[in-house]
């Protein structure tokens, strides 16, 4: 049996695809473009293994997504592969609506295509998983309760509205041409392999380096935090076992306000790596608010509890404590991407911080 993965070199992708090795022998197929975000470094301990695949190109080419499906046959397409950093698609909406939207609907068609000449059990037995976000849902004020899985779509960044037309095309493609779908959609992921751009993994860099650690506004923005590899457990819960043409919200129930993350980071910084000259919280450094930047997030997780009996193995303390823990014995890692592409982009959007 064979999976087809997109965006598998990239953060959530590259922690799915060692998970699901390490879990069964089934072949995936990994197809990605190994833009920025993208890593082989990653998959590194899969070097050798014949059961990974790895494909350098692009969800948007139609004709390798085709041939990709006609030669390996998969069981099921789980799609990773986006631009996903809301900064970045404030400065350069373009890409994000190519890749997310436009890409989308290749493998969309190229899916479609693929299950309507399948026969029988394969046939039937086929999945298009669609990962997405809870950012498609808006911003929660204090007092709302979190995102159920009925809440209306209110994106507020290129980013969100990206993905939440992609969602909008994987659910018009089951309604329309019957193609067996699910789509989950999970709040902010922490963890290993996690780009060096995003919240955590930056501060942790940036306090080791004795670098400014850069707090949006007032730093009371909220966020609801998931471990990696529960978010991995979630997907495989759902590709297994969900409803076809559900959407299921995966999440944690731990909510917290970016500036308390950025405490907790420094304060276990300051348990397991002490700085002689002095604890790392001297170096938070509050800059001007992204534009449109939501409040809250907050994911209601109980549909996906109930009926798949999906739960987190970590908390947020146990999974910090390890994500902070991971940067510290993997130096080697940040330091290549901190190079190249990362390193200027860095430099012409946060002034080099
Ligand atoms: P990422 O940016 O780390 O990885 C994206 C991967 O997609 C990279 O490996 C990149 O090379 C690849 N890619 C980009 N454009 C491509 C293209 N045109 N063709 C093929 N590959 C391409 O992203 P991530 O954080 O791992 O997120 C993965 C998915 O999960 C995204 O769809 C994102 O919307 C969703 N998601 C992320 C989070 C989060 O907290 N990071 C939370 C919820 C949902």
């Amino acid at each position: 049996m064979t999976i087809l993965v997109t965006g598998g070199a990239g953060f959530i992708g590259s922690n799915f695809v060692l998970d699901w090795l390490a879990q069964s022998d089934e072949k995936v197929i990994n197809l990605d473009l190994l833009t920025y975000a993208g890593n082989l470094g990653n998959l590194k301990s899969l070097e050798g293994d014949a059961r990974h695949v790895f494909v350098n190109g692009d969800i948007c080419d139609r004709n390798l997504v085709d041939e990709l499906l006609a030669t390996h046959q998969p069981r099921a397409l789980v799609h990773f592969a986006a631009e996903s950093h809301v900064d970045r698609s404030i400065h350069g909406p373009g890409a994000f609506m190519r890749t997310n939207i436009d890409g989308t609907f290749a493998l969309l068609e190229a899916s479609r295509a693929y299950w309507s000449q399948l026969q029988g059990e394969a046939k039937a037995a086929f999945r298009f998983h669609h990962v997405s976000t809870d950012e498609v849902y808006g911003s929660l004020k204090p007092t709302d309760p979190p995102f159920a899985e009925t809440n209306p779509y209110e994106p507020n960044s290129p980013y969100s509205a990206s993905k939440a037309a992609s969602d909008h095309l994987v659910r018009a493609w089951h309604h329309t041409y019957g193609l067996p779908v699910v789509t989950t959609n999970c709040s902010n992921n922490y963890g290993p392999y996690h780009f060096p751009e995003k919240l955590i993994p930056l501060m942790i860099v940036n306090a080791l380096a004795g670098k400014p650690l850069p707090v949006y506004g007032d730093g009371q923005q909220i966020r609801d935090w998931l471990y990696v590899k529960d978010h991995c457990s979630g997907i495989r819960a759902v590709l297994e076992r969900g409803t076809l043409g559900e959407t299921y919200n995966i999440g944690g129930w731990n909510e917290k306000a970016n500036i308390d993350i950025v405490k907790t980071v420094c304060a276990l910084l300051d348990e397991l790596n002490p700085d002689p000259a002095g604890p790392y919280s001297r170096l938070i450094t509050y800059v001007t608010d992204r534009p449109g930047h939501d409040r809250r997030y907050a994911i209601d997780a109980r549909k996906i509890e109930r009926e798949l009996g999906w739960r987190p193995a970590e908390t947020f303390d146990t999974g910090i404590r390890k994500t902070v823990q991971w940067y510290l014995d993997n130096s080697a890692w940040v330091a290549d991407v901190q190079s190249g592409a990362y390193k200027d982009w860095i430099g012409t959007n946060y002034g080099g911080r």
